[in-house]
Parts: structure tokens; C-alpha cells; sequence
């Protein structure tokens, strides 16, 4: 058996991973056995001395992000079988085989019990991020085997770290090619085209979290004017106009955003319903006195971490508030967090106030998370990090 640093508790602190709750605090450590480095595996025992989980060890207040219950060496053929599993479940949920959908996620992190890791399929292009030095070291296993696991389907893995790495921990992980050379791909979700860039793009290039929310609004689309903000390469607009809206204007600051989203437009043969402002949300919806029936709000996340949870909590209040302005009497408001420290309670809390502020009668008709390939864990309930609210506005 592979020698791994000791990690042990102080008593009663391993009861979180005994009801495999997937991080070690670092309040939670009493001794180290051994010297473990950045992003070194590492097994966690009890203070009595009981083997509880292995993990990745790291700086900060999370000390330890475990990817097993088990005793293991985690070689090769480890990671190979946590993707295997990831995809036996993509298939099980019809995913992999859709005629009409070739975009889904793989691997969410520690839904799918590989914390730091999250990988992204464009149809023949895997692409990866990692979000922990740990994980980016298995870099190579990982590579290995996507490429055991789906044959000769794949013609191109990405790694997209360098953001989530450089920021977080200082790291110098490049965005690279680690097979293949595609770097841009039309990709097809519910029928509809969209073209997604890895390379360029913001995340892994889409935001396929919201795709079974952007399904629901295509639903309530038929004739109506909708507002759609933060609509980055226009995903919840290409629905709106397949479900028949009148027409749909988008809105995003970011230029490249105004680029795809007129691009996806166009390949969908929508451009005739469909305009792009390249303008900040706030603004926008602060000057214009337009009504729309419907109106989305999707927001980049407001907060990172705890310690900004305070002005992330009054921007989404100061959003929603002048986001319902903009609802026509009647209309629908669909808004939504991804903030993972503003849980769903504090969420409904912050659009309750926003809608005590404009005194109109709002109710509750859908509440929304992220899509089935994005799971949560029961045991981990901090993965639930998309919430989403769709009001009545009377
Ligand atoms: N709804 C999109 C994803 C939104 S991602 C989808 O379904 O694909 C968040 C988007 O907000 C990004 O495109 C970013 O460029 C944009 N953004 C960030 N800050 C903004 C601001 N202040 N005003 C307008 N857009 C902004």
C-alpha cells in the first residue's frame, strides 16, 4: 500500500465524514502525520484512530476535499472508474444518446464524488476545469481515461484551468490543448444551434446548467415581449423565440457575449425577432421604461465567498427590485442565483424584499436548479449552487 500523510481529527470532528460530507475544515485537524504539500493525497483519520476517507490536501479553510470513503492508492485506473460512473449515469439520463441535445455536463465536482473537477461535453470535445491544485495533477489520469471511457468518440480534450487555478491558487495552469485541436464547435441543445468556443469563451463556453429552465421558458414564450439580462451567448432568448415570442431583447456588457448571442440569432433564423444591447443590466433596466411579459435575470455570481455575502445580498435585492419594474402586469419574472453562499432561503428571502419594495402582488410558480447532469450530493448540500424563482407579477 502506497504511504500517504496522516491527517488526524481532533475527537468528534469526524463526525461530518462519517455522513460523508466531503470536506475536512481546517478547524478540524488536530495533527498532520507526515509533511503533505499542496494538492497531496492524504488519508484522514479519527482521533481514536479510525481510517475515514482519503483526500486532496490543500492550503485554506478547507483543508482536505475527499474523493473516497474507501481506503485507496487512487492510480490510474481510480479516476478512470469515478468517470465511467459519471458517464453510466449521463447515459442513464438519455443524455449521451439524445438526437436533439449533444451538450452536457460529465463531471460536477462533488456531485459526482471528484471534488475540484468539473468536465463539460460539446459533442467530440471534452473540456475540462479544474478548481484545485489536486485535481489538476491528475490531470493526466483524467486525460487517460476520458479516452479508456469514450473511445475514439472524443476528437478533443481541453484544459480550461488557468483561470480557476491562477486566481485561486497562484498557480501557473495554462488553458491547453491536451489532445485534438477543435476550438470551436455548433453544438445542438433542444434542437436549437448554438456555437460555443472553449477557448474564448467565458467558463467551459456555455452555460449548460440552465438548460432545462431555459426548456420551461421556451413554454410561456408564445406572443409575448421578453427581457432577457445577462444573456451572455443568448441561451434563454433562442428559446424564447422557438416558443414563439413576439420578440426578445437581450442584454449583456460583455461584446463577445453581443457577438454569439447575434451569431446563435442568426443560425437559428431568428434575427428578425431578436436584438442585442451592449449595455450594463443595471442600467438598463434602471432607464428604459419598457414593459416586457417576461423578464429574466441571470446574473454572473455576486459572491465568491462568505465574506461578500453582504453586497452580493443587496445587489440581487437591487436587481430584482428593478427587474420587477420592468414586468408588465400579469408578466413573468424568472431570476435567478448562482452564488453558492446565498443559499435558496436567503434567495426567496432577497426576492421577497425586492418585491415588498415595488408593493405588487408577486407570486411563486416554479422553483428551479441546476439540470439533472449537474447532481447534488444529499450529503452535500452546498453543490446546490443554482437557484432560480419564476413569479407571477400582478
Ligand atoms: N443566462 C446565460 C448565462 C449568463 S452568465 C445563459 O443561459 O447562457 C452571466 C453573463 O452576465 C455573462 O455573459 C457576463 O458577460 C454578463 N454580465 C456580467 N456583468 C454584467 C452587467 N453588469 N451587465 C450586463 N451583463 C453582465
Amino acid at each position: 500500500m502506497k504511504k500517504f500523510a496522516k491527517i488526524i481529527l481532533h475527537p468528534k470532528k469526524e463526525r461530518s465524514l462519517r455522513l460523508f460530507h466531503p470536506w475536512v475544515f481546517s478547524g478540524a485537524v488536530a495533527k498532520t502525520e507526515g509533511n503533505p504539500g499542496e494538492g497531496d493525497m492524504v488519508e484522514v483519520y479519527s482521533a481514536d484512530g479510525l481510517y475515514l476517507a482519503t483526500g486532496h490536501y490543500h492550503d485554506g479553510s478547507i483543508k482536505i476535499r475527499i474523493f473516497s470513503f474507501e481506503q485507496t492508492e487512487a492510480a490510474e485506473d481510480f479516476w478512470e472508474n469515478k468517470l465511467r460512473d459519471a458517464y453510466r449515469f449521463r447515459v442513464n439520463l438519455g443524455l449521451t444518446a439524445d438526437p436533439f441535445t449533444n451538450a452536457y455536463r460529465l463531471v460536477h465536482g462533488e456531485g459526482d464524488g471528484l471534488p475540484g473537477l468539473i468536465i463539460d461535453i460539446y459533442d467530440t470535445v471534452a473540456v475540462i476545469q479544474t478548481h484545485t491544485p489536486g485535481m489538476h495533477r491528475e490531470k493526466e489520469n483524467i486525460l487517460r481515461g476520458l479516452e479508456n471511457v469514450f473511445g475514439t468518440q472524443l476528437d478533443t480534450v481541453y484544459d480550461k484551468s488557468a483561470e480557476t487555478m491562477g486566481k485561486k491558487f497562484n498557480l501557473p495552469a495554462g488553458n491547453e490543448f491536451l489532445f485534438g485541436e477543435t476550438s470551436e464547435k455548433t453544438v445542438i441543445e433542444n434542437g436549437l444551434q448554438f456555437k460555443v468556443n472553449w477557448v474564448e469563451g467565458q467558463k467551459t463556453g456555455f452555460f449548460i446548467d440552465q438548460r432545462e429552465n431555459r426548456k420551461l421558458l421556451e413554454r410561456y414564450s408564445k406572443g409575448k415581449k421578453v427581457l432577457n439580462t445577462f444573456s451572455y451567448s443568448g441561451g434563454f432568448s433562442m428559446y424564447a423565440l422557438k416558443g414563439g415570442a413576439e420578440y426578445v431583447h437581450s442584454v449583456d456588457s460583455s461584446k463577445k457575449a453581443m457577438e454569439l448571442s447575434e451569431q446563435n440569432a442568426a443560425l437559428n433564423g431568428y434575427s428578425e425577432r431578436h436584438s442585442h444591447f451592449l449595455l450594463d443590466a443595471f442600467d438598463y433596466l434602471k432607464k428604459s421604461d419598457e414593459q416586457y411579459d417576461i423578464v429574466i435575470l441571470d446574473p454572473p455570481a455576486f459572491a465568491k465567498h462568505l465574506s461578500a455575502i453582504d453586497n452580493a445580498t443587496s445587489g440581487y435585492r437591487n436587481l430584482n427590485t428593478e427587474g420587477l419594474k420592468r414586468v408588465s402586469k400579469g408578466g413573468l419574472l424568472f431570476t435567478f442565483s448562482c452564488s453558492q453562499v446565498v443559499d435558496r432561503q436567503l434567495f426567496r428571502k432577497i426576492v421577497f424584499q425586492a418585491a415588498a419594495q415595488t408593493k405588487r402582488n408577486v407570486r411563486i410558480i416554479h422553483q428551479l436548479s441546476q439540470g439533472p447532469d449537474h447532481p447534488i450530493s444529499i450529503y452535500h448540500p452546498e453543490g446546490e449552487y443554482l437557484k432560480g424563482l419564476v413569479l407571477v407579477v400582478d
